[in-house]
């Protein structure tokens, strides 16, 4: 059998992880082409089709190669054909020498011509890796939300409690501190769980074509009665609810108007200490119930969504 009979008509390339075990892929739909990366080893056991934790879009895996690893796979087949294909030209080299007085010698030299080169590829830098805490599959994407490629679970709700969790440390943090620093922590914390619950709650209803936001609170529960038609915070008692209000209205202080009370918090917030014109009070106590809260209603919204599936 001849060395380009031996290629077969099949080539099984395998592609090298990058350098902290990532391997780049790309959505094949044309408005996506969303390049994202996973790590072989990690996630489901059992072969699954790839979701795009962009666009949800789903497809066997070999339907997400990137351009740069489909021209490093042909590139390493030609070499290999061409270097299959000079051993073959060389195995029918010969030399007959001349004979007798006036003989004519012949003879056949195949010269090497360098082999193709293969085309090297670097995987890119994302900007979030996630851990899915459904099927722990380890993978990379630009942004912050989207879909597990491979157990199609949605993440907003794993990043909001990861960013409740931030702001529980800075909580505890700003215990170590002295009293400035210690207030601006605390008022970080608030500030950082308003906007992790914001981002969640925008995710959740982007994907439904519907863009509500969620940093003043009272609105985005009657938007989402409105237009979705549950209570996001149904379970909620009165004081829990008048907590969580406050403590959105001190954020927006805190956010716009450097932290100075004005009448619109007097009237929205229920703050019996409120003085308009004066510096707004947040205690460590009240963020820490506050994450509770958003935590409550953040499972509480996801659920209402009935948690995003991919669409198929
Ligand atoms: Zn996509
Ligand atoms: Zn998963």
């Amino acid at each position: 059998m001849s060395h380009v009979e031996r290629l077969g008509n099949q080539f099984s390339i395998p592609l090298e992880p990058d350098e902290d075990g990532y391997i780049g892929r790309e959505c094949p739909v044309d408005s996506c082409l969303g390049y994202f990366k996973i790590k072989p080893g990690t996630g489901l056991k059992d072969p699954a089709p790839c979701h795009c934790p962009y666009c949800g879009h789903t497809a066997e895996h070999d339907k997400f190669f990137t351009p740069a690893q489909l021209e490093y796979a042909q590139s390493v087949v030609f070499r290999q054909v061409a270097d299959a294909f000079q051993k073959d030209l060389k195995s029918l080299e010969f030399d007959h020498k001349p004979k007798g007085g006036f003989g004519i010698g012949i003879s056949l030299k195949v010269k090497n011509s360098p082999l193709p080169p293969v085309r090297s590829y670097q995987e890119k830098q994302l900007e979030t890796k996630v851990v899915c805490d459904k099927c722990t599959l380890h993978f990379a994407i630009y942004g912050v939300f989207g879909w597990c490629p491979d157990c199609g679970a949605h993440n907003s709700l794993h990043i909001l409690i990861k960013n409740l969790e931030l702001a529980r440390k800075e909580l505890t943090l700003a215990e170590t501190l002295d009293t400035d620093l210690s207030e601006h922590l605390i008022g970080d914390a608030l500030e950082n769980i308003v906007s992790a619950f914001d981002g969640f709650g925008r995710e959740l209803c982007s994907q439904k074509g519907s863009d509500i936001r969620f940093q003043n609170i009272t609105a985005a529960r009657r938007r989402v009665q409105e237009t979705f038609s549950f209570d996001f915070a149904a379970d909620l008692d009165a004081d829990s609810w008048a907590i969580i209000v406050r403590a959105f209205e001190k954020r927006h202080l805190l956010a716009h108007k450097m932290g100075v009370v004005d009448e619109d918090y007097v009237r929205k917030a229920a703050d019996p200490d409120a003085v308009a014109g004066r510096r707004v009070r947040v205690s460590s106590d009240e963020v820490a119930q506050a994450i509770g809260i958003v935590e409550s209603l953040g499972q509480k919204l996801f659920t209402g969504f009935s948690a995003p599936t991919p669409p198929s």
